[in-house]
């Protein structure tokens, strides 16, 4: 039995890899637009690549959790880990379970999947763009020239596009009439309305808070870098793929620039300052607290003139700054584009797909995994973790299909 697999990146090489060697027979070849393969997995976690995540589960993903729950069912944490060792890559765990090659450098894992994609006798061809899927007899015609009986769509969402994915996946899918989820950029920097320039270039450690209509969605704390669009850094990166169920205009950001203090210690060490050395300019009041830019900018919102010393701030204007230090406000004007997103949400999902194999409903003999499909992971190695699960799940079931074919 024939299969190709449109794209190799992370989720394509996986089931190429999985298919020979469950199949030693099948004939496994990968189309590959970009000159070389696994061109995005290089630069993953920093260069690093975040490979998995010993705590994943599926409450860190978004998308289709039915789907979700069913294919990381059949690929627990270990068997990622496995996966790879077996392949002679061994992992090592860092801080909060992220999972990295030991060597804490992407090109390992790249030279461990194309060595044994080569080793088993996978077909790689790059340089090649898949344009045109058609159905033909019980197989597909790929460009209207080459002829395979099972294919797997493994083409990637719209993120980083420099590095190969640029929608194809979902241009593929509407021209053949399946249903999907509107990609969305995910894990990425957000647009800010009436933002202060001033702020470029802070970074603070802060707990955000997404808001859509008043109604809490998302928070996380960690560092917030401040740029000329908005913001970015991690904790923002993670609640990034909820602005698509965000109300357009209706959408906040609240940064507690303090969180390792309540409201009254924040307000008692104020007032220590303020009591302490009354003669300070009041624009100092903060500066020991938050970086310069920002502290200023939080005297700046509580209207305290430029002249004013410390002594001149009541008890009340000490409590207006504590709670802006707690509760900055920043209306959200949107997410960031797709090239500057890490991943895409949105996708095919179990409307369209078998969760048990993710084979197309409505086209049989056609799969699809990694981003293609309706679920994006949180940072971590949650998304890297999804396309090795997916990707394994497409070449389980063509490995199945070709045992069934044999026996009849
Ligand atoms: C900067 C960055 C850092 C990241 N770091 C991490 C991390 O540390 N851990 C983690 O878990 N996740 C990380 N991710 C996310 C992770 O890399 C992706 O979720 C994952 O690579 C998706 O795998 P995929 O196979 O679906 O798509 P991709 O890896 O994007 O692969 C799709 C492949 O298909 C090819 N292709 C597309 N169209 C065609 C066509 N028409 N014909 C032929 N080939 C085609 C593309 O060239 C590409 O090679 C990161 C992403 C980015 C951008």
């Amino acid at each position: 039995m024939k299969t190709v697999i449109i794209g190799g990146g992370a989720s394509g090489m996986a089931c190429a890899v999985q298919l020979k060697t469950l199949c030693a027979d099948c004939e496994v070849t990968v189309l590959e637009k970009m000159p070389r393969v696994l061109k995005k997995l290089l630069v993953t976690g920093n260069g690093r690549c975040n490979i998995t995540n010993i705590n994943s589960s599926s409450e860190f993903y978004r998308g289709d959790s039915g789907l979700i729950k069913a294919v990381l069912g059949h690929f627990p944490v270990g068997s990622n880990i496995r996966f790879f060792e077996e392949m002679g890559l061994p992992l090592k765990e860092e801080a909060e379970g992220r999972v990295y090659p030991r060597s804490m450098n992407a090109s390992s894992a790249v030279n461990a999947l194309l060595f044994r994609a080569e080793e088993l006798g996978v077909k790689i061809v790059t340089d090649y763009t898949v344009k045109s899927v058609a159905k033909k007899g019980n197989g597909f015609l790929i460009n209207d020239s080459l002829y395979f009986d099972c294919a797997v769509v493994a083409s990637g969402g719209c993120s980083a596009g420099v590095h190969g994915s640029d929608g194809f996946s979902f241009r593929l899918f509407k021209k053949l009439g399946i249903k999907f989820t509107e990609p969305r950029p995910a894990l990425c920097g957000l647009l800010l309305k009436d933002f202060p320039r001033s702020l470029k270039g802070v970074r603070n450690v802060c707990n955000v808070t997404l808001k859509s209509g008043g109604r809490e969605m998302y928070s996380e704390t960690g560092e917030v870098q401040f740029n000329d669009y908005g913001v970015s850094g991690i904790p923002i990166m993670q609640l990034s793929g909820l602005l698509r169920e965000c109300e357009k205009g209706k959408t906040e950001l609240f940064a507690d620039c303090a969180p390792d203090l309540e409201e009254e210690e924040l307000f008692s060490y104020l007032k220590r300052i303020r009591d302490g050395h009354p003669q300070m300019p009041a624009l100092n009041l903060a500066s020991g607290l938050l970086p310069k830019a920002l502290a200023l900018y939080v005297i700046a919102l509580s209207g305290l003139g430029q002249s004013l010393t410390v002594k001149e701030i009541d008890d009340g204007t000490l409590l207006k700054i504590t709670r802006t230090v707690k509760n900055l406000r920043f209306c959200v004007s949107g997410a960031r584009d797709f090239k500057d997103s890490q991943v895409t949400s949105g996708g095919v999902g179990s409307d369209e797909l078998n969760p048990d194999t993710l084979e197309l409903r409505k086209i049989k003999g056609m799969y699809a995994c990694g981003e293609a499909v309706n679920a994006d992971g949180l940072c971590g190695g949650h998304n890297l973790r999804w396309a090795w699960s997916s990707g394994r799940l497409c070449a389980e079931a063509i490995a199945e299909r070709e045992k069934s074919l044999d026996k009849n």
